[in-house]
């Protein structure tokens, strides 16, 4: 069986969540659902109408180079790539070519090649029948592009690249980066050689609108490839734009590169050349970046030790990190990990559950986890608490008493109840003295059920197995 070697370069397109367009001041709504009302002359290329560059776009893309520890450039310009589509009015998308915003840096380990800034294009609709309708609410909304060097290998990697890029997007806050909603498309470039080192023929995939499409489709173009190395057909392998079916699970051929364009780029003469460093305070943007998801993940881990899987939820969730990172401060490990297990699973599926429940307050958590801690209630009965203190914040330990939660750790209390359960069930005690373990576990439960459920475990056995 020979080894082959693929390689994966991504193109991804975020679309940047300014309060305008790109060139023009129209709002930048990508939940508007009315066709071309957010439209102006200028982005429906008006004749004697001129650009002018949206400053947060800009603050944006180089925020993200700042993150990824990029070359902020210092001399940049837009360009104008001239093809003619009905759905970019202009004839020309205004992008940059020779001299993008950013350069370099790496994420996940990957060497990316560049960031620029261009104007997203309208959308076109196919599917109202014999005809086409275009809606120009996006033309011209800011549109970010990433393009990694061809040095991922794997399908998962790449996913993983993509996942950590819109994280990474929702943390600094510039892109909302949906897949499914287009804010972020991710375009991998496949393909594979049966010699290390040496590329072979790549296609590019569109039209994937889910990590697990991207994750499925490089796998599929990869066993594509490698099938047909196999036959010794490799010269089928054509470059090629290929399309993703969903339904199928396959890709297919859309464009191949005889009708690839030749944009004659030039730089777009209406918009003024930047001089990046001198116009934006670089040392100070990166100053204040917030905290980034790969370092937030390092000090989750060493600060809380609690599991990876906690640690991604909050990673993914400022919010909710902010509520542990108030719950948990000045507390030790032991109190954070019992809270993270609480507002992890059982809090998060509450709130998941039922849309009217939500946080308790911070001092109400906090009691809540106290008390678990200090065992005064079972597990069970801080589970039954969890859920009405979503519903209604009122106090744990109240709660407890009242219906019955505390958790009995009076010795005194417990030994004539244990001492019932002893001698009802002396058939099974006779057995535990002949030595079989299992026993015990069994009598703890009798002691549960006789407590409803509020027994200490750990002292109802330690009392068994002195009154035994
Ligand atoms: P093109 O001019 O065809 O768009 P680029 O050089 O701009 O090609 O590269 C586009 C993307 O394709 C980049 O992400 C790059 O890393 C990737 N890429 C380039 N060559 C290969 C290859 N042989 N196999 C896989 N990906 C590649
Ligand atoms: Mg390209
Ligand atoms: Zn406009």
């Amino acid at each position: 069986m020979k080894t082959y070697y693929p390689v994966i370069g991504l193109e991804i397109h975020a679309e940047l969540n300014t309060k305008s367009k790109m060139f023009c001041s129209c709002k930048n709504d990508p939940d508007e659902t009315n066709p071309n009302v957010n439209i102006c002359p200028i982005c429906m290329a008006h004749p004697g109408t001129l650009p002018v560059a949206n400053k947060q776009a800009v603050e944006s893309v180089i925020k993200v180079g700042l993150s990824l520890g990029s070359d902020i450039a210092d001399f940049t310009e837009f360009d104008r790539k001239n093809y003619f589509y009905p759905d970019i009015p202009k004839g020309y998308q205004i992008s940059q070519y020779k001299y993008p915003i950013v350069s370099g840096g790496t994420l996940n380990g990957f060497g990316i090649t560049r960031v620029h800034l261009e104007e997203d294009t309208g959308l076109s609709k196919h599917d109202r029948g014999n005809f086409t309708l275009v809606d120009y609410n996006r033309a011209g909304v800011p549109l970010m592009e990433l393009v990694t060097e061809p040095v991922i290998h794997t399908a998962k990697d790449a996913a993983e690249f993509a996942k950590e890029l819109q994280l990474l997007l929702r943390t600094l806050g510039v892109s909302e980066a949906n897949l499914e909603k287009g804010e972020m498309r991710v375009e991998p470039n496949i393909s594979i050689s049966d010699v290390e080192g040496k590329f072979g023929t790549k296609v590019e995939v569109k039209n994937l609108n889910s990590f697990k499409s991207v994750e499925k489709a490089i796998e599929f173009e990869l066993a594509r490839m490698q099938a047909l190395y196999e036959a010794g057909r490799q010269d089928e392998i054509v470059q090629e734009t290929r399309g993703w079916d969903e339904a199928k699970q396959s890709t297919f051929s859309q464009r191949s590169k005889e009708n690839a364009h030749d944009y004659r780029y030039f730089p777009d003469p209406d918009l003024p050349k930047m001089k990046l460093h001198s116009a934006f305070p670089i040392a100070d943007m990166k100053a204040s970046l917030p905290e980034l998801p790969w370092d937030k993940r390092t000090r989750y881990t060493k600060d809380f030790g609690i599991k990876e899987a906690d640690t991604e939820l909050y990673v993914a969730d400022p919010a909710l990190s902010a509520y542990f990172e108030s719950i948990v401060e000045g507390k030790d490990a032991a109190f954070a990990q019992l809270a993270s297990n609480y507002l992890s699973t059982d809090l998060v599926g509450i709130l998941k559950k039922d849309a009217e429940a939500k946080l308790p307050s911070k001092e109400t958590f906090i009691e809540l986890i106290s008390m678990a801690v200090n065992g005064e209630i079972t597990s069970r009965g801080a589970k039954d608490i969890l859920a009405m203190i979503a519903k209604e914040d009122a106090s744990p330990k109240a709660i407890a008493e009242k219906e019955g939660l505390l958790q009995q750790n009076n010795e005194d209390d417990l030994k004539p109840i244990i001492a019932q359960v002893i001698a009802d069930n002396a058939a099974m005690v006779t057995q535990y003295k002949e030595g079989k373990e299992a026993v015990l576990q069994a009598l703890v439960g009798m002691v549960m059920k006789a407590t409803k459920g509020s027994a200490n475990p750990a002292v109802t056995a330690k009392l068994l197995k002195e009154m035994m």
